[in-house]
């Protein structure tokens, strides 16, 4: 990109408004457009750098004289407005491959079904704690665009999701991650996970012998798929075989996870992962362990609340598929009652059956529409209620529970329904439960 080139940014979310941002600085003209409403924070940015834009429809034409299109990780390419650009043979490219065109630094590029937020703050703090540079983003926090406008860190930690992943062609991570694959957002693919994996799988495209590729060897859907997307890299199993009881054992040395405050098997997982790239980095062992030791995970991912009347309340509202919320039955030491529902994504409960049997004394639907939960755990569970707000949700388990118990909110589902999105389901589950405690 040497030459100045006129580009068009497709939705001026946080990615949208971070490759303008980077778009312009670089010299660029820039157009931002957006279908629906711009948030006020990012137009009085898009304003301050005095970059054009438009929101609640697209300029067709304006658009298709552009040179360059951006697309955001939002818009699908059967959007009427892409196929027509796509048409007319204009170059489309996501802002992770855009941005990534003006850095040549180290990048960790991390991808999977779940544990990509909680391994991509793991990494950055195993590496910013060891006193590397670091700056993280991508699907979580700032854009990759954004952090490249601030400066070029000699160290890029990136969350990346399978719609971003669905339009990078050249950028290749120094090493790429997929932490495991199972459905979720399957209607963006047709309802085929073959579809959605090759997305995931486009992380390691363009990757070079130089490269690494770090894998979940026990998934299927990972491990077992390898012979199906070549790549250059050095690929390196990760595995629950590397670890014995919590002890982790990677590169010859030994981390114990008894001393972290993450839950639940599978961050032990995640945890393989971060742990391999830092050592690859070159971070001493000591300071690993150290790391792991202090680090806070982000909130809503089996988040302690508190103990009330001897029952402890947890928060894991950001599982919104069947898998996380495997993970976090799995992690269940005490009799659970399990506040689950909200907006179906067409769920299979059937890998639950064998967790709930065995801990879950009572479910508690939260949910606009809780037949299907009911019909797939009644006879199995005996008290099932039903409810539709958090408050009335936390009140209906605190009755259910005796000291002792677990109170675990996991929804399996969206939050659409109620609530605005899972940060503020799980906000409002948390105040109802602080409530509690003031009684
Ligand atoms: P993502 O960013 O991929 O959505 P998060 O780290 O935010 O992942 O975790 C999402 C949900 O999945 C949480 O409920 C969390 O407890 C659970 N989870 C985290 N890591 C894993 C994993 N490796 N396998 C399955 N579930 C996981």
């Amino acid at each position: 990109l040497d030459q100045i080139v006129k580009i068009a940014i497709l939705g001026a979310g946080e990615s949208g408004v971070g490759a303008a941002i980077l778009a312009k600085q670089k010299g660029h003209k820039v157009f931002v457009s957006d279908k629906g409403l711009i948030k006020e924070v990012y137009k009085a940015e898009l304003e301050q750098y005095g970059i054009p834009f438009e929101e609640g429809s697209h300029d067709h034409e304006r658009i298709l004289a552009m040179d360059l299109i951006i697309k955001s990780p939002g818009i699908p390419d059967k959007a009427p407005l892409l196929q027509e650009i796509i048409g007319k043979g204009l170059p489309v490219i996501s802002e992770i491959e855009f941005a990534a065109r003006y850095t040549r630094s180290f990048t960790i590029g991390i991808t999977g079904s779940n544990g990509k937020t909680t391994t991509t703050n793991l990494v950055y703090h195993l590496l910013a704690t060891a006193g590397m540079d670091v700056a993280m983003g991508g699907n979580v926090g700032k854009s990759f665009a954004r952090i490249v406008a601030e400066r070029d860190y000699p160290f890029y930690v990136l969350e990346l999701s399978s719609f971003q992943l669905e339009g990078i062609r050249e950028y290749r991570p120094d090493i790429a991650m997929i932490l495991n694959i199972t459905p979720d957002h399957l209607d963006r693919y047709d309802y085929q996970l073959e579809k959605y994996a090759a997305a995931k799988f486009n992380i390691v495209k363009a990757q070079q012998a130089e490269d690494t590729f770090l894998y979940n060897a026990d998934d299927p859907n990972v491990g077992g798929q390898l012979e199906h997307y070549p790549t250059q890299a050095k690929a390196v199993p990760i595995s629950f075989q590397m670890t014995e009881g919590t002890r982790l054992k990677v590169g010859g040395y030994t981390f114990d996870m008894s001393t972290t405050p993450l839950m639940g098997r599978h961050n032990y997982m995640n945890a393989l992962f971060a742990v391999q790239v830092a050592l690859q980095v070159g971070i001493a062992p000591e300071a690993i362990q150290e790391g792991l030791n202090t680090f806070v995970n982000a909130p809503h991912r089996l988040e302690k609340v508190a103990t009330v009347e001897g029952v402890e309340y947890i928060n894991d509202s950001k599982a919104t598929n069947v898998d996380s919320v495997y993970y976090a039955l799995e992690a269940m030491s005490r009799p659970t009652v399990w506040i689950v529902g909200g907006q179906d994504k067409g769920n299979d409960y059937g890998p639950l059956l064998e967790f709930v049997k065995a801990k879950v004394k009572a479910v508690v639907c939260m949910g606009l529409d809780n037949r299907k939960i009911v019909q797939c755990f009644s006879g199995i569970v005996e008290n099932i209620v039903e409810t539709g707000s958090a408050v009335e949700a936390v009140t209906a388990a605190a009755r259910l529970a005796s000291p002792g118990d677990t109170v675990l909110l996991s929804p399996a589902c969206a939050s659409f329904d109620l609530f605005n999105n899972y940060e503020d389901r799980g906000e409002q589950f948390k105040a109802a439960v602080l409530k509690l405690s003031e009684k």
